[in-house]
């Protein structure tokens, strides 16, 4: 028994001395992170803790290969999703655009960048902005923040017809949930930009929105800046308190942007006042032809 463990350990060194494919993966995904400039947002730090982003301008640190790993898992499932629909098997699906580039302008600062995870769709009629999301386990329902995120984007691009597509990693399983676009709950988004824009200006970090929020705390448990976090006081970089910012109005950003979709008319649901700074329209789980 013993010689059989050895064999194991030999043959087990020997594979490594090939090539470790981890180190080779890890190089493969290195980036070198570029500095950020206040006043220039990326549209997805709609969706992440607002303490987060703000530290993130603050300290800048970069990914350690962990997350690099799992973001590029996002973006394998994200092309996979493409390849479906370019394969030319699916045709009551029309990918009209598989990135989704846009500049908005919102007075004293821009939110600009190509939106990863979101693909343009054609289906029954419809232009459809679709986020795709990969997960670990199928979601019981849609994420109230990814809903939220997706109507900044909606706002943003111009078109309000917006889907969560979900995918479970290692089945592939998928849910589509539709998403009614709400132009509250969008400015909801523009405002989140202009409190981190007050805050990065004043210096003063902004309260730490995922610890403070039930639905949000397990967020902290995978934060490069725990430690940090709870070292610091709401609004103490300066000692000064982040307060709202007066209400910041950014135009629909379709004449902004490479999206000339026709405007969709605002369905009466759409014009319902939103309750909460991530609140959205419930989505619904629905077939939109795929
Ligand atoms: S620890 Fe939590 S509250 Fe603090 S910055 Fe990170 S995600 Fe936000």
């Amino acid at each position: 028994m013993p010689e059989k463990t050895e064999e194991k350990k030999e043959g087990k060194s020997e594979q490594n001395e090939l090539f470790d494919f981890n180190a080779l993966l890890d190089k493969h995904l290195y980036r070198e992170s570029k500095p950020k400039t206040v006043g220039r947002y990326y549209p997805s730090e709609v969706g992440s803790c607002l303490r987060k982003t703000w530290f993130s301008f603050k300290f800048p640190i970069e990914f350690d290969a962990e997350k690099r790993r799992i973001f590029e898992t996002g973006n394998i499932l994200h092309e996979y999703v493409v390849h479906v629909f370019k394969s030319g098997k699916t045709p009551e699906v029309e990918l009209l655009k598989s990135e989704m580039p846009f500049v908005m302008n919102c007075g004293d600062f821009v939110v600009s960048g190509r939106v990863d995870d979101v693909l343009l769709v054609k289906t029954s009629g419809k232009t459809i902005l679709v986020e795709v999301k990969s997960a670990a386990r199928m979601p019981r329902g849609p994420s109230k923040h990814h809903a939220a995120q997706l109507q900044f984007y909606m706002h943003a691009t111009g078109v309000h017809n917006g889907a969560l597509l979900y995918i479970e990693k290692n089945t592939l399983n998928s849910i589509v949930y539709s998403v009614a676009y709400d132009e509250r709950a969008a400015q909801d988004g523009i405002q989140r930009f202009a409190v981190l824009h007050k805050a990065l200006l004043e210096d003063a970090a902004p309260e730490p929105e995922a610890k403070t929020h039930a639905d949000m705390r397990w967020w902290c448990d995978y934060c490069e800046y725990a430690e940090r976090c709870s070292a610091t006081k709401t609004g103490a970089a300066s000692g000064v308190a982040c307060g709202a910012p007066e209400t910041t109005k950014c135009p629909p950003a379709s004449s902004q942007t490479e999206v000339k979709e026709e405007k969709k008319e605002e369905t009466a649901e759409a014009k319902k006042p939103a309750t909460s700074a991530w609140s959205s329209p419930k989505p619904k789980q629905t077939k939109l032809g795929f």
